[in-house]
């Protein structure tokens, strides 16, 4: 037998039922706020992520996908979106007169990970990114956007924690204030955190290591630190999350594994995912545009981990939710019937009826067998008898009744037993 790839998973029917509904509902709420759906690659060149999230952080140091093509370029499976959507923003010159474009995507990202619940190498994101706005509207909207797609999902137990990492000006003068404070305790911090000390000790601060959650528990404040600009910035954002009635709380400690970040940051954790308990993430990253050799547009952007979100609604999403169709089962007695059955087989389906049936002339305890174990609503009877008199009959699975129907109506008829709870 040969297996699947580590980390790689087939998602199978009937959970593929909870991804469409998520995908479906996300689109929906997604139109509603403006946002329009980009399509980008799965592969792309190295140097469009190591130069964007950063040479120093554990995506590109340690789990990307990286291989040479067959002339030796190196090519990179996406282990996130923003970038690919960064570089076609800037490839199609989406910006427009005013900058501004809203879009968002769905699909796979690979990261050499190690596997475990709620990480894998290949996991799928549902993200969206806001180009062109600056004022801190575009941080609190794109959230509460967010926000209102679990709400309507019907996700519980989730907080949305929010800090300013502050901008190109005021961060290297918080991280010089916080190498300060760590420098007496270096040697007591993890092996990570030792190796990228000077180059990104902020890292430090989201370590998940407990010796470097104990040194970094008195640190100071980012906060505290930031300029007057990413202050204002941050309060603004605070207060329209407030006015638009989004729950928050402040996290000063959450730095995110991507360096492009600046002024706004968010996670939104959720209870019973266990120690992998993010279910989306994002922030603010103006100046990213620019440094991939495109204007300078400001940006704004969230992922969303689409198995962590599976996870949560498993068990508390009712089935008839997803609007799964009811399913008819055409039940054929001797091959008269069975080719007579063919063209009406046809119709029912182009008129948009589930319907499926026997391929091997079996017993009608088979064919019902069948029926019953595909959870069948209605089963459609055609034998001698039923052909003899242009009827078909019409059996409800659920409780057992039986009715004929003249061949002419079954669709019609069909169409009320469906609509009927
Ligand atoms: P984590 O802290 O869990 O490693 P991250 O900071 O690396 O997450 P992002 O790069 O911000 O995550 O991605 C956004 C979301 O994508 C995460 O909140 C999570 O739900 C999901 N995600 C990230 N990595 C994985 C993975 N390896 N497997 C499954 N989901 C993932
Ligand atoms: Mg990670």
């Amino acid at each position: 037998m040969i297996n699947s790839i580590r980390g790689f998973n087939d998602i199978l029917p009937p959970e593929t039922y909870i991804w469409q509904h998520i995908e479906k509902e996300a689109r929906q709420i997604f139109e509603t706020y403006g946002f329009s759906e980009i399509r980008v690659p799965i592969v792309e060149k190295t140097g469009l992520f190591s130069r964007s999230i950063g040479e120093t952080t554990d995506i590109v140091e340690k789990e990307m996908y990286t291989f040479a093509d067959r002339h030796g370029e190196s090519i990179t499976l996406r282990p996130e979106g923003t970038a690919p959507v960064v570089r076609a923003y800037i490839e199609h010159k989406l910006y427009g007169s005013d900058h501004i474009a809203k879009l968002y995507y769905l699909g796979p990202m690979f990261r050499y990970e190690r596997p475990q619940k709620g990480r894998f190498r290949q996991f799928y994101q549902i993200g969206a990114e806001v180009f062109g706005i600056d004022d801190p509207k575009a941080d609190a909207e794109t959230l509460e956007m967010l926000v209102s797609l679990f709400q309507k999902l019907g996700l519980e137990g989730i907080s949305l924690q929010i800090n300013s990492l502050g901008c190109k000006d005021c961060r290297p003068l918080y991280k010089e204030k916080l190498l300060t404070f760590l420098q007496d305790k270096k040697s007591q911090l993890c092996q990570d955190c030792q190796r990228r000390f000077e180059i990104n000790p902020l890292r430090t601060l989201d370590c998940k290591s407990q010796g470097c959650i104990e040194i970094t528990s008195h640190a100071p404040s980012i906060l505290d630190a930031v300029c007057d600009g990413c202050k204002t910035h941050f309060k603004k954002v605070q207060e329209y999350l407030t006015l638009s009635q989004v729950d928050f709380s402040l996290n000063p400690k959450m730095v995110r594994g991507l360096d492009y970040y600046i002024r706004t940051t968010f996670e939104i954790t959720a209870l019973g995912l266990g120690s992998q308990n993010a279910v989306a993430a994002g922030g603010r990253y103006d100046g990213l545009v620019k440094s991939l050799y495109g204007p300078d547009v400001p940006g704004f952007g969230f992922a969303i981990g689409v198995e962590r979100l599976v996870m949560l609604l498993k068990d508390s999403v009712q089935r008839s939710a997803f609007s799964v169709q009811p399913l008819v089962f055409m039940i054929t007695l001797g091959e008269k019937a069975e080719k007579a059955a063919m063209p009406m087989i046809k119709t029912l389906r182009s008129q948009g009826i589930k319907l499926e049936r026997d391929y091997g002339n079996k017993s009608i305890k088979l064919q019902m067998k069948r029926a019953d174990k595909l959870g069948a609503k209605l089963a459609l009877i055609l034998g001698d008898d039923e052909l003899a008199s242009h009827n078909i009959t019409i059996k409800n699975m659920e409780g057992g009744e039986q009715e004929k129907v003249s061949l002419d109506k079954v669709e019609e008829r069909l169409r009320i037993l469906l609509s009927n709870p």
